[in-house]
């Protein structure tokens, strides 16, 4: 049977998703504003689990077509065993198309480029990488353990190796003192990247969380107000050119946006900047923040 240890994260887009638990918790779990993995210590599961779950898994759902590989970096693991894991899940589920799993961009820069060609033959066609911020004071503030240098160098080594990315950032991150540098920045970040996707989410601390924020914060940390969010997604779109002509599918639809936008940038751009600058006339649009959850 499928054991899962809780509690159990993976991106929206992979709710139709078998999800294989091959890692345990987070290698890094230091974010200031992650609470995440923080019950858990980082291990790897042995290949005698992993490959049980997957020979159960091929019986109850052999229609499977999507995998998404947990928990916190899964790519983490070493490329040897990360492609026999791919290799015994193509063959154990004849319909699969792909294979995901989040990457900090410590996992990216750590594996050669032939070593993700080889991953990304073996059909893991898609990372979810957490920049969070393009800026590198934001990125030190909240203890991200990366600069957008190496966010940078990471994803576009991914990215020539064939492998679709989803990148996240969080608005708010950067508190009032640093929205305009952090919205700015993370525009630059995510122009160079140019990743297929991108999503916004908005910045709610767990109460686990909260005080080690705001003390590595290293000064006093003022949250963004509604309208400010507004302000700072707005400039955000603004400033997105991808690269290479490239498009970016943009949503900022996360259950802790105070408003479900989704976009296709930079074509729609102008409609977006519109609609931002009429929601802050009408802020009882806005989804209530006992709705919203990170
Ligand atoms: S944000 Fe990602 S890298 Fe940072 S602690 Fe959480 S799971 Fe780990």
């Amino acid at each position: 049977m499928l054991t899962y240890i809780e509690p159990l994260y993976r991106p929206p887009s992979e709710a139709g998703s078998l999800i294989l638990q091959v890692t345990i918790g987070c290698s890094y779990n230091r974010c200031s504003f992650c609470s995440m993995y923080r019950g858990k210590r980082y291990e790897e599961r042995s290949w005698d689990e992993i490959r049980a779950e997957i020979d159960y898994a091929s019986q109850e759902y052999p229609n499977t077509r999507r995998v998404f590989l947990a928990d916190g970096d899964a790519l983490n693991i070493k490329t040897e065993y990360m492609l026999n894991i791919l290799n015994h899940l193509y063959r154990s589920f004849p319909k699969l198309e792909r294979v995901s799993c989040y990457a900090m961009p410590k996992n990216l820069l750590q594996k050669s480029k032939e070593e993700l060609v080889a991953l990304r033959d073996a059909g893991l066609k898609l990372l979810y990488i957490g920049i969070e911020s393009g800026s590198d004071t934001v990125l030190r503030k909240v203890t991200k353990g990366a600069t957008s240098k190496g966010i940078i160098d990471g994803s576009l080594k991914a990215k020539s190796a064939g492998i679709q990315l989803s990148c996240m950032l969080i608005l708010g991150l950067g508190g009032r003192r640093y929205s305009r540098e952090h919205a700015l920045e993370s525009a630059r970040v995510a122009s160079m990247i140019a990743p297929e996707y991108l999503a916004a989410l908005t910045l709610l601390l767990d109460d686990v969380v909260r005080d080690e924020f705001m003390s590595k914060f290293g000064e006093p940390f003022e949250p963004l107000s509604d309208i400010e969010v507004l302000d700072e997604l707005k400039m955000l779109v603004e400033h997105i050119e991808p690269s290479s002509n490239s498009k970016i599918i943009f949503r900022a639809n996360h259950a802790s946006n105070p408003y479900p936008i989704k976009a296709v940038l930079p074509d729609d751009r102008a409609d977006v900047v519109a609609l931002i600058d009429d929601l802050k006339s009408r802020s009882h649009m806005l989804r209530p923040s006992h709705l919203r959850r990170f």
